[in-house]
């Protein structure tokens, strides 16, 4: 080009994103993209978490670093690399990770005496430091919560939703009966649970998942299953029962009160970045995300209008900026005067922010504030004097609001199916899941899979009147039974 003939610089058109209700897998790529919450690393599988999508995992950090907390965990960090020898020593755990995991088996220019395994979890480095940490009853339980990153080898990746390097916390605990380590399996659960469907607004079903289906290593493992609008299931949180298994590998034993050396109970429990994929299928729409307020990394931004007279409109929304602030919420201005109010309008909308806050030249002089909801695009003219208490409503209206239509198109596509064809008929053509009875054998369960694709996402009732769908033989529960990420 010619450097004397610059050219002005094109003003940045917001780029249209596909349509959620046309293509929800290309809506999925393109929001995360655009709304820049992560980008595709120059290695396959990974991906960069950019600032405004690490904002809403600082913010699910804080939430449940805070419920951990309140129940008496500890944080601690524990190495990246696990060595062979350590992780070979509980033989399910191994082998039901053993195609994922990645290997470090040189160290500058000269080979590793033994193999060190990226952690794809922590259980085994873990049950090792416990059996040096724990000797008499008066150590238990120990409560213990990482945050860190995982490696699992995935052959195909999307981010957030499955990618090879991730954040999560893992909680790992020790107890001193199988009834103390039980309860700490199911409060840990219920932390999920009440997690994801108050401040994520999701709505889950929750149950033990089967045998087939539970973490390696475990005696078992519970679940919260969220299901996306394209019918297929989430997996959000889990929290393992894992007996004596550990226990009896690492040798975590100690002295119990009556003078008897005791195995320890362990547990672990993990919630991941895969979340943050969760909370962008479940609420975003035709127009981009929709974040739940809880979650924001902005839960109200304020655009200026501003035609002629910038300045005591600028005036006015520092004024709002700082009166929110001052009450906790999230607040951004945006007082760039590059871009045009409805090209603003449009790239918070697309950014999932819960609340445009709009201020011009009539409203200073009526003494209101106009503001509009992200989640149903209302729009309301408010006195100056209620601003702060409006705010603090409408956030609170916004996040039951998703909520409430998350429960509502949950409840539209899980389906009662009481024969093989009606589950196929919701899997494959409703793009649903399906409540069923079945007999418990893992033959049956294996048929759901290759039949239909889906697995079953965990146990719904532990008893059932009715028979197998598979096999027709009277069933031992009912199951729910979907496609999933
Ligand atoms: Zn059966």
């Amino acid at each position: 080009m010619n450097a004397g003939n610059k050219q002005v610089p094109e003003k940045k058109v917001l780029e249209a994103i596909t349509p959620k209700s046309q293509d929800i897998s290309r809506w999925y790529t393109d929001v995360v993209l655009k709304a820049r919450l992560a980008d595709y690393a120059p290695i396959k599988g990974c991906m960069v978490i950019r600032p405004y999508g690490y904002a809403v995992w600082e913010n699910v950090q804080r939430i449940l670093d805070e419920k951990f907390k309140g129940l008496g965990h500890q944080n601690a960090y524990f190495p990246l690399f696990i060595p062979e020898s350590f992780l070979v020593k509980e033989a399910e755990h191994v082998e039901g990770f053993a195609p994922e995991v990645a290997w470090v088996t040189q160290a500058g220019k000269d080979p590793l005496e033994e193999r060190l395994a990226i952690r794809p979890t922590s259980e085994a480095i873990i049950g090792h430091m416990y059996a040096k940490w724990i000797e008499s009853y008066r150590d238990l339980p120990l409560l213990i919560n990482q945050w860190a990153n995982v490696v699992r080898w995935e052959k195909v990746t999307r981010p957030f939703l499955r990618t090879t390097e991730f954040l999560w916390q893992e909680g790992h605990t020790a107890h001193r009966s199988h009834e103390d380590a039980n309860f700490e399996v199911r409060q840990m659960l219920e932390v999920y649970r009440s997690f994801v469907e108050n401040d994520l607004a999701i709505p889950v079903v929750s149950g033990r998942k089967t045998q087939r289906e539970k973490f390696a290593g475990a005696l078992d493992t519970f679940t919260i299953e969220a299901l996306m609008p394209d019918g297929q299931a989430l997996q959000s949180g889990t929290s393992h029962d894992l007996g004596q298994n550990f226990a009896k590998a690492f040798n975590i034993n100690f002295l119990d009160s009556d003078g008897e050396r005791k195995l320890a109970w362990t547990t672990s429990w993990g919630m991941s970045t895969r979340i943050i994929g969760a909370i962008i299928m479940t609420h975003g729409d035709d127009r981009g995300l929709r974040f739940p307020p809880h979650v924001a990394p902005i839960q109200a931004v304020i655009v200026p209008v501003v035609y002629k007279e910038p300045g005591l409109i600028l005036e006015k929304a520092r004024e709002i900026k700082t009166r929110l602030a001052k009450n906790g919420v999230r607040i951004h201005l945006d007082d760039r005067d590059s871009f045009k109010p409805g090209w603003k309008y449009s790239e918070y909308e697309m950014m999932g922010v819960p609340l445009r806050i709009e201020i011009g030249q009539k409203d200073i002089e009526k003494k209101q504030i106009c503001i509009v909801r992200r989640d149903n695009l209302e729009k309301s003219f408010i006195p100056d004097s209620e601003l702060e208490e409006t705010v603090e409503r409408l956030l609170d209206a916004v996040q039951k609001n998703l909520y409430a239509q998350a429960k509502t198109a949950l409840f539209e596509k899980i389906f009662p199916a009481d024969s093989f064809e009606k589950l196929r008929e919701i899997i494959k053509d409703k793009h649903g899941m399906a409540s069923v009875s079945w007999c418990g054998s893992e033959k049956c369960e294996e048929q759901f899979k290759t039949e239909t694709g889906a697995t079953v996402r965990c146990i719904q009732e532990d008893s059932s009147q009715g028979n197998c769908v598979v096999c027709g033989s009277s069933a031992k529960g009912k199951v729910f039974v979907a496609r999933c990420y």
